[in-house]
């Protein structure tokens, strides 16, 4: 197998990735904190995590993917509480629309979604652990994390707490606290907030705790990857680091692969700058789904992705020249056998797109081999050089890498359009069947009115020898 490498937040480099089990990878991917809509960044992170996943399954290995759903937290409890609804009702229609969000963007489903509110008693378990072995300690019905006892915290995100108010007695969070760094494990309720049962009281986890129990529930006490926005390495990784590792005195994830951010007009996204778009408010203005999966999948996840109408609008460019390529050659005639260059340029493909992903995910480099495919092909078809056997060679080829991309296809989004502009198929066949039979009966009129219609709803034509073609503008 070819050898994969990624960047490691933890010891930040570039290095080999091995994983613990051989032809196999577990991978923990922080999921959406369901209080309210995903906007289109938390939606690129989820878009990487798939590209992810997709590409290890590319490279032959077997992946088994988490995503968790944080369903009770400090921002859950107070929207839910302002609602005046009970937490799963208030949480219930934002996970559908999540749910639907990944669908929309063609995200594959991972193998499991643990919910925070349905593994309590993992994350009690766990807590225990840290209590009985000395990293935790109770204070007023809250249980902290005991960072001073913890040698090397700091170590995922290089941060250096020993400066920090050290050893000083803070109430903070409106919880007392041992040092003003100790972290939140389990919180004592409050008046009017949901809450379970546990050995210290009434109460409920703290958001690290729900990552670090349903991790290792799902994946084992230490497992291959876990990813996350840029955001999450500090503090919410660091302490799943140090909780993890405390309890069970193993290494906790090999490999952490952090995503960057989106960026709208070159800010960040904030309520203030009236810039947090979610995907419905995008398909509202017109904006198809594809160009925005094409749009984050062809950045180098550890850049920064500014999001601007432009680039959504290159990012359908680039894409119609890959449809352009297909409709030329589904119409184009064969002549003689196979063409060389299109097996040079085939088996060119599948090498390229695989060396660049191996190399830590290179985005751009493995489009750039797409597109390469595209313009040889596009050579050969305007030397009337196609061969036999030519054209299904090229769909299958494209099939193959699309199964990473999940963008190449026309087809696969298709449905998604027939359902939003309700021309399907059949109806388009439909109609340019009854323009030949006007054409054949030399009603002019007619069979231009047919095209215009047709025309009209973005359905471009060209006859050909073989007969009308037609595809969506
Ligand atoms: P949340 O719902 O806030 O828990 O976030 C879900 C995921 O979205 C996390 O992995 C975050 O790191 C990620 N995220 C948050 N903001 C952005 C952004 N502007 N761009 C990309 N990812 C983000
Ligand atoms: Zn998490």
């Amino acid at each position: 197998m070819r050898e994969i490498r990624f960047y490691n937040t933890l010891g930040r480099t570039l290095e080999t990735f091995v994983p613990l089990q051989a032809g196999a990878v577990q991978v923990y991917t922080c999921g959406p904190t369901v209080y309210g809509h995903a906007h289109i960044g938390n939606l690129r992170t989820f878009v990487f995590e798939d590209f992810l996943r997709r590409s290890l399954s590319y490279l032959g290995l077997e992946v088994t993917q988490v995503m968790n759903l944080t369903d009770v937290d400090d921002k859950t409890i107070q929207r839910s509480n302002e609602a005046g609804l009970s937490l799963d009702d208030y949480t219930a229609p934002f996970i559908q629309s999540f749910f639907e969000d990944l669908e929309t963007l063609h995200v594959e489903r991972a193998e499991h979604y643990p919910r925070a509110t349905e593994h309590i008693p993992e994350m009690i378990a766990m807590i225990e652990t840290l209590l009985e072995k000395g990293f935790a300690y109770v204070s007023d019905g809250s249980v902290f994390f005991r960072i001073a006892a913890d040698d090397d915290y700091g170590r995922l995100s290089g941060i250096d707490l020993s400066q920090q108010m050290r050893g000083e007695r803070v109430a903070s969070d409106e919880y007392e606290k041992e040092d003003a760094r100790d972290f939140v494990l389990w919180k004592a309720a409050k008046e009017g907030e949901p809450s379970w049962d546990s050995p210290w009281g009434l109460g409920r986890p703290g958001w690290h705790m729900e990552c670090s129990a349903m991790s290792m529930k799902y994946l084992g006490e230490s497992f291959d990857i876990h990813c996350g926005g840029v955001d999450n390495i500090f503090p919410h990784h660091e302490n799943e680091v140090a909780q993890s590792e405390s309890a069970t005195g193993k290494p906790f994830v090999k490999t952490w692969i952090h995503s960057e951010h989106l960026m709208v007009d070159g800010a960040k996204m904030s309520k203030s700058l009236g810039n947090q778009y979610t995907l419905k408010e995008l398909l509202e203005r017109g904006i198809e789904p594809r160009a925005i999966r094409y749009l984050f999948v062809s950045a180098h996840y550890r850049q920064k992705l500014n999001f601007t109408f432009d680039s959504v609008a290159a990012a359908a460019n680039a894409l119609e020249r890959v449809d352009k390529m297909r409709f030329r050659l589904a119409s184009a005639s064969e002549n003689g056998g196979p063409s060389a260059t299109i097996t040079a340029a085939i088996e060119r493909l599948g090498q390229d797109v695989a060396n660049a992903l191996a190399n830590d995910l290179n985005a751009s480099e493995a489009l750039a081999a797409v597109f390469q495919l595209v313009r040889d092909v596009n050579k050969v078809i305007e030397q009337g050089a196609v061969g036999q056997g030519d054209r299904e060679r090229v769909i299958a080829a494209l099939a193959d890498v699309d199964r990473v991309f999940g963008v190449l296809d026309p087809g696969d989004w298709q449905q998604d359009d027939d359902a939003a502009d309700g021309l399907s198929d059949e109806a388009i066949e439909g109609l340019l069947a009854d323009r030949q039979a006007a054409r054949k009966s030399r009603d002019f009129a007619e069979s231009d009115r047919i095209r215009d219609e047709l025309q009209g709803q973005g359905i471009l034509i060209e006859d050909t020898p073989q007969g009308p073609r037609w595809r969506r503008g």
